[in-house]
């Protein structure tokens, strides 16, 4: 039930509909229309269209409704939804005109759609949130489910000596877009699952994002035993034993309710190893329907997809068999099985302790398996190579999909106005045109500059704000004052790095040789400045220590208020930085990110990224949008670190900071804006989630639509 506003004006009533479906957070006119009720308060609540309408004044809303050039933007913003809802000419009915009713079910621990919905903690949900966005421009039939986390993830407040705390804010659902479904017969549940020798009731909530429903799944209700009342309430906090059983219950869950909402996906895609239970609840759907286990794996197999996004030993959950044969128990049973022959769907032939490997699971339960980007499948290759003993890694049945961003949520308006001014206004139904892109590299410079200068004064502004928001919370000393950003200098070359810090992102790496980073940050005629921001799991304590060391240097008085910390790292401020920033920062230890987006967000706003060639850059960087740190000879992590920080002072002391310097008479810099050029057309061109979606309808989801039967290459090992 949508929330209830008794001031808003009948005539305006429309606004709470188009609150309701997140499709208003990439739609230009229908954030315009929210910001148009009130400037100020609409900045004030961080672009919360139901916090807004529940400040703002009745005089205002009565404003609105007798304001001619309000009303035509209301109306305008009222037949692009209707017209969204009954599209039916999308690219997807064009293509697959015989599969426009098959639907797909894509499950993941977490979606990141906007801010104002905290279920997700990083790169995995934004990813996605930016999948569903996508397939909801596309047409394509996709069906999310996900976890509806009532105490979100953690917020991030870090304590004066730079230890981050992590602090919950339980955010109120009936604030949110996120709506409850009923059960039948009006029963509060939708599915029941098993777990631990309970039963656990399950509730689903609806989130629409366009075209595309998210179901998230909810245990806390009444009829569940106290303990498994919060058992989804938080994003990957506790121990591995309640991670288990999250993932347990939305396996099993998410299958449940589909089936129970009367939904029969065509084809499945586990977004990361977390939702592999998935495949075994519908492995055991058809041995309870007579089939054998080995014939229903198959069958299973033949319509799935499975996506790894991370090399990352702590990013592929494993369990002990012990742990998972009592919170799955006795499943194994109702498949037909013992249980070693349970356990060896999860089995990692190199681990002999007899763990039950998620990833593995999902490997060996889904005919589709793919990485992010080129050289993750590369490694992937490598990491699972074991499964299928005595063949070449080459061979192997692992392909990737290189991930892209939605572009529409991640381009600022003020490049989309840039883009419709050299381009043309409709240039948004053109983005699968090359020759698009190619026009890009004729924008007027004075104009790409105009537009970037006003999104890193931004930037800055934001900055500042937040540093008042501090300032009047606890933060009343000169020394933490600075590394908040206030002393942060508009004209600099401001360099961004913002990431989860996890010790292979090396946020510190920049800090290594500090008497050389003093020399850089500092000359005076040519001065460079550094925002970091980002979050540390919560349980990762080097992660936590690098944190700290980033934010103690920022109250280093060597650096001047040069280098910046900000707090809370989320989907707002992520957009405020990677539209704001002259550079984007990305220093992963080769080949430890499978992907990374945000530089490609970065990009898409026009801002060069320098980074390891690693991820996307190994396919993205071209020569011309930025800079490469090569991959490092080394024969250990403190050489290789040594070897790359060597090079990225050398590229920002040569190359970085005297082109952004070097002015013509009109006082552009003339090379970088070409730069910054090149980036927004290697980014349209083909780090779009468009172009990942594409591929994923193509080559994963139709054909495991259509039974398509390429032969079976299931690991033997
Ligand atoms: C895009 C994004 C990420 C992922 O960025 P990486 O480049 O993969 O580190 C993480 N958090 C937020 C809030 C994002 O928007």
């Amino acid at each position: 039930m949508p929330p209830v506003f008794p001031f808003l004006p009948q005539r305006l009533d429309g606004l709470v509909d188009i609150a309701c479906n997140l499709n208003w957070t990439w739609n230009r006119e229908a954030r315009r229309l929210f910001a148009a009720i009130d400037h100020q308060l609409w900045t004030r609540v961080r672009h919360d269209p139901f916090e807004l309408l529940q400040q703002v004044g009745p005089e205002r809303l009565a404003q609105c409704a007798a304001d001619k050039n309000f009303l035509a933007q209301y109306d305008a913003v009222m037949r692009w939804s209707a017209a969204e809802r009954s599209a039916s000419n999308t690219w997807f009915a064009q293509q697959y005109p015989q599969q426009s009713r098959d639907s797909i079910a894509y499950f993941c621990a977490e979606f990141g759609l906007h801010h104002t919905v905290p279920i997700y903690s990083g790169g995995l949900g934004v990813l996605a949130g930016d999948h569903c966005k996508t397939a909801s421009d596309l047409g394509v039939p996709l069906i999310g489910v996900g976890i509806l986390y009532r105490a979100g993830y953690f917020d991030q407040e870090v304590r004066a000596d730079g230890w981050q705390e992590d602090t919950d804010m339980p955010f109120d659902l009936a604030r949110t877009v996120i709506e409850p479904l009923e059960g039948p017969r009006g029963a509060p549940h939708l599915a029941m699952v098993r777990t631990a020798g309970r039963d656990v009731f399950i509730k689903a909530w609806r989130l629409q994002v366009g075209r595309v429903t998210i179901y998230l799944l909810d245990t806390d209700l009444e009829q569940n035993h106290r303990d498994d009342r919060p058992l989804l309430s938080r994003l990957y906090a506790g121990g591995p034993g309640l991670r288990l059983k999250q993932e347990w219950l939305l396996g099993v869950g998410g299958v449940r309710v589909l089936r129970a909402l009367g939904i029969q996906p065509a084809a499945w895609h586990a977004n990361e190893g977390h939702a592999a239970f998935m495949f075994v609840e519908r492995a055991r759907e058809r041995v309870a329907a007579g089939e054998r286990f080995a014939e229903a794996v198959q069958a299973v197999r033949a319509s799935s997809t499975f996506t790894t996004h991370t090399p990352v030993p702590a990013g592929h959950d494993t369990f002990p068999a012990d742990d998972v044969a009592s919170c799955t128990g006795p499943v194994w049973e109702e498949l037909g099985i013992d249980r070693d022959t349970f356990m060896r769907v999860g089995r990692h032939p190199a681990d002999s302790s007899g763990a039950f490997h998620m990833t593995a699971a999902a490997v060996r339960l889904s005919r589709r398996f793919n990485a992010v980007s080129r050289v993750h499948g590369g490694v992937t290759r490598k990491l699972w190579a074991s499964l299928w003993p005595g063949r070449r890694e080459v061979d192997l049945p692992i392909t990737y999909v290189t991930n892209g961003v939605h572009l529409a949520t991640w381009m600022a308006n003020a490049l989309m106005r840039l883009l419709d001014a050299h381009l043309g206004a409709g240039w948004g139904n053109r983005v699968d045109d090359p020759s698009l892109w190619d026009d890009v590299l004729a924008l007027d410079p004075q104009a790409l500059w105009d537009a970037h200068l006003k999104l890193k004064r931004n930037l800055l502004v934001h900055m500042r704000e937040q540093a008042r928001h501090l300032f009047s919370q606890h933060a009343r000393e000169a020394g933490r004052l600075a590394g908040t950003g206030v002393l942060l200098d508009p004209e600099a070359l401001t360099l961004c790095f913002a990431r989860r810090f996890a010790t292979y992102k090396r946020a510190n790496l920049i800090f290594r040789d500090v008497e050389r980073l003093l020399k850089i940050v500092g000359n005076p005629s040519r001065p460079v400045q550094v925002i970091f921001a980002g979050k540390a799991h919560p349980a990762d304590n080097p992660g936590k220590q690098i944190l700290q060391e980033i934010y103690q240097t920022t109250r280093d008085p060597r650096f001047e208020g040069r280098i910046a910390f900000v707090e809370d790292y989320d989907m707002h401020l992520a957009h405020v930085l990677v539209q704001g920033g002259d550079v984007w920062l990305n220093l992963p230890r080769i080949p430890m990110e499978a992907s990374g987006t945000s530089g490609m967000k970065a990009a898409l706003n026009g801002v060069p990224q320098l980074s390891t060639v690693d991820g996307w850059w190994e396919e993205g960087f071209n020569g011309h949008n930025g800079w490469a740190i090569a991959p490092q000879p080394g024969d250990n992590t403190t050489e290789e670190d040594a070897a790359a920080a060597d090079q990225l002072y050398e590229l920002l002391e040569t190359e970085v900071v005297p082109m952004f310097y070097t002015r013509d008479a009109n006082g552009l810099p003339q090379r970088w804006i070409h730069m910054m050029r090149h980036a927004l057309r290697a980014a349209g061109l083909r780090f779009t989630s468009r172009r990942m979606m594409m591929e994923y309808v193509q080559d994963y989801y139709v054909p495991s639509i259509r039974g398509e039967t390429t032969p079976d290459e299931a690991p033997t090992g």
